[in-house]
């Protein structure tokens, strides 16, 4: 008898966990789009030390950095969302499939495209003489 593993034991600290719905995989998700306490924390010592560096030169503007240092967090944490969101398996993207769904048609196929050709043009078999 075999059993069906479920066990999350690639993704240690899941955000959230779903099934793909369109080929049943358990997925994982591990950041959330938003920034939590603790990278409000980190944010301050990034900025905090910027302040200090620039401190000389730009006085009170230098608290500009904190703007800078917030966007910086905000697009590396969207992009790390992003990057997990589509499923391995089969290609579909949920963050796509509640903005366009004809998008997120497209993004399947060209992962099943992707799957059936594999990148190998000229190895084919060819008459050697
Ligand atoms: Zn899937």
């Amino acid at each position: 008898m075999k059993a069906i593993d479920t066990r999350q034991y690639k993704y240690r600290n899941p955000a959230m966990t779903f099934y793909c719905p369109l080929c049943r995989t358990e997925r994982a998700i591990t950041v959330r789009p938003g920034l939590k306490p603790l990278h409000f924390v980190q944010m301050a010592c990034v900025t905090g030390f910027l302040v200090w560096a620039s401190w000389s030169l730009m006085g009170l503007g230098s608290f500009i950095w904190f703007f800078i240092v917030w966007g910086i967090f905000e697009a590396v944490l969207r992009a790390t969302f992003r990057k997990e969101v589509p499923c391995p398996h089969c290609g579909f993207d949920a963050s796509w499939y509640k903005r366009d769904v004809k998008v997120a048609r497209k993004l399947v196929s060209d992962f099943w495209e992707g799957k059936k050709e594999p990148p190998a043009p000229e190895t084919q078999q060819k008459s050697e003489s």
